[in-house]
């Protein structure tokens, strides 16, 4: 049997996925390429409505690009007391070069503002989601396989955690009485919606095929 590892190539510039994916498929002996392997890509606009919209969009992309298959991964967080957003747009909440910090600050402002007069003084302010939908496109074969996950938790006002990456400091997640951002990544992918969605993929594949 060959030690050689195959590699998976995931169309992402987000080094918090990379280091997910990393982790979530070396038990498959798979060895993760990202954008940062190939800087001389097209830039992919993310500018579809649904998260589904913009996997299919960055798979096809990139998967065409090199010729060789891709998987795809669109998330972000969606906060019930903001009807949903920041959605599609949870990357570039408080503006385009918006960092992590950024969007955060942003998110507790909107936040605190919409519980204004409904003050508790609670650090959790609202029931949230992360999503993720997962493209895998074979540019050779023209298969593409799609997978989704969520995870529940809520937005606390009290960031704590170093793990992780985007909005984890400040995502309550009950069952651990923790934020995402200080669970192990095995913890993490135990229940995140990038693992949920990892998992359904490897369902309807096989990790062989992966
Ligand atoms: P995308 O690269 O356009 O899919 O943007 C994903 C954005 O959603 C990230 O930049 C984060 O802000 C947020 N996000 C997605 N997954 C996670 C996660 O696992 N933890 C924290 N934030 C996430």
């Amino acid at each position: 049997m060959s030690s050689q590892k195959d590699i998976v190539i995931v169309a992402t510039k987000n080094k918090g996925k990379v280091r997910e994916f990393a982790h979530a498929l070396a038990p498959f002996n798979k060895e993760v390429k990202s954008m940062f392997d190939y800087p001389d890509l097209p830039e992919v606009v993310e500018d579809g409505a649904t998260f589904s919209d913009n996997a299919l969009k960055k798979a096809r992309t990139v998967g065409d690009a090199l010729g060789l298959p891709v998987l795809a991964d669109d998330s972000g967080l969606c906060v019930d007391l903001l009807g949903g957003a920041p959605g599609v747009y949870s990357a570039r909440f408080a503006g385009e070069d918006a960092t992590d910090e950024d969007n955060i600050e942003k998110l507790l402002e909107q936040l605190e503002g919409a519980q204004q007069g409904d003050d508790t003084g609670q650090p959790l302010l609202s029931p949230a989601r992360f999503v993720c939908s997962l493209v895998l496109y074979d540019p050779q074969t023209g298969r593409t396989l799609e997978a989704s996950g969520e995870a529940e938790g809520w937005i606390t006002t009290e960031r704590a955690g170093n793990g992780g990456f985007g909005y984890d400091p400040v995502f309550y997640v009950p069952a651990y009485e923790k934020t995402m951002a200080e669970l192990t990544m095995e913890e993490k992918q135990s229940i995140s919606h990038r693992g949920a969605a990892l998992r359904s993929l490897v369902q309807q594949l096989g990790s062989h095929e992966l």
